[in-house]
């Protein structure tokens, strides 16, 4: 099997509604935005899809230099391409999601190919897993805490809360949340990196007086050396390297530094299926977790194949709370079931009419 075309297929892509909101300083949920389909095919008429958000840098990079390197090639080759894809990121810096589409497209043609679903080529571990619910960020304590008791009643067996970005104000609210569910339910922080190490200290401190489960990406990820230190000064479990750049080779280092109790992994961060399943192989080498950054189809097959994860995230995006359609009244998700990715699951009236006319072509 040989590639022979590889197109971007822009799409426009709805303003979130209700739109929400993150801590302090970052920008809340997309406005309308110019997304993209990566769209890569054979001589064996299978075709292999995978979506971007950032349409405009998608279609740079694969115009400039994607596209001439996989023409031609085999696609299944996926280990070599992985490789390649990094050694032209040397000289262009490619945004850090563009390993990830790329192989997520050459996993779904692959996928396709055999008529499997990408879980069980990776080989499958579980059909289902329970997820946990992930705020984004509401307006007070009261309204966490509202949107604390929905969660529960809708079946989510753990909660992960996205807050202000002020130290002290989400430490009351982190201890305000425990005080609220009881100790038998699982909660987690996640900082989206609004901290320097002393907020980060006393916010640590905080949540492990309150019994948290992980503390996740309290600051920016580029100094190991700072996550060395809060996990000597703070109990509560670090879960790193999310969103630091290098694979499995940057989650290495955090490890090696001692400061991983858990470790982070997507297809979107982690170099698609490849490189977050090199994660995940990585921390289970530690007897560490590697938890699933991110909802999405492509990220469900990863919870399925990752023998050492335990949840799935899925993102509580308003108040009213709505309960997203892949998770059950269990609280639980399952196995994708189409064969490769399975994008195709969402598309109640068929493929995005640019993509629909893209693939009759
Ligand atoms: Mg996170």
């Amino acid at each position: 099997m040989i590639i022979t075309a590889v197109e971007v297929v822009r799409v426009r892509v709805p303003a979130y509604d209700p739109p929400f909101v993150w801590r302090a300083g970052l920008p809340g949920s997309e406005p309308e935005a110019d997304g993209a389909w990566l769209v890569i095919r054979t001589d064996a008429g299978v075709t292999g899809l995978a979506f971007a958000l950032r349409g405009a840098m998608l279609q740079d990079v694969v115009d400039r230099r994607i596209r001439a390197e996989l023409l031609g090639r085999d696609p299944v080759a996926r280990e070599y391409l992985w490789d390649r894809i990094w050694e032209l990121d040397r000289i262009d810096r490619f945004p850090i999601f563009v390993q990830g589409v790329v192989d997520v497209a050459l996993w779904d043609l692959a996928g396709k190919a055999v008529g499997l679903p990408v879980y069980q080529l990776l080989g499958s571990f579980r059909e289902s897993l329970p997820a946990y619910a992930s705020t984004v960020t509401f307006g007070s304590i009261e309204e966490y805490l509202d949107v604390a008791d929905q969660c529960l009643e809708l079946g989510f067996p753990a909660i992960k809360l996205h807050a202000w970005g002020d130290a002290h104000k989400d430490a009351r609210l982190a201890e305000a949340l425990r005080e609220h569910v009881g100790p038998d339910i699982p909660l987690m922080y996640d900082g989206s990196a609004g901290f320097d190490l002393l907020d980060a200290t006393y916010l640590g401190k905080a949540l492990s007086a309150a019994d948290y489960l992980w503390y996740e990406e309290p600051m920016r990820e580029f100094s190991v050396t700072a996550y060395k230190r809060l996990a000597e000064r703070v109990d509560v479990p670090l879960i790193v390297a999310e969103v630091a750049e290098g694979a499995h080779m940057k989650t290495a280092d955090f490890i090696a530094a001692g400061c991983a109790a858990a470790v982070r992994t997507s297809t979107g961060l982690r170099g698609g299926f490849t490189g977050a399943m090199r994660t995940a192989h990585l921390a289970d080498a530690f007897l560490l977790r590697a938890e699933v950054h991110g909802p999405g189809v492509a990220n469900r097959h990863l919870c399925m194949s990752i023998s050492n994860t335990t949840y799935y995230e899925s993102l509580i995006d308003s108040n009213p709370v709505r309960r997203p359609a892949e998770v059950d009244a269990s609280g639980n998700v399952h196995a994708p079931t189409l064969a490769g990715v399975g994008f195709e699951e969402a598309w109640v009236d068929g493929p995005p009419p640019a993509l629909a006319a893209a693939l009759a072509a």
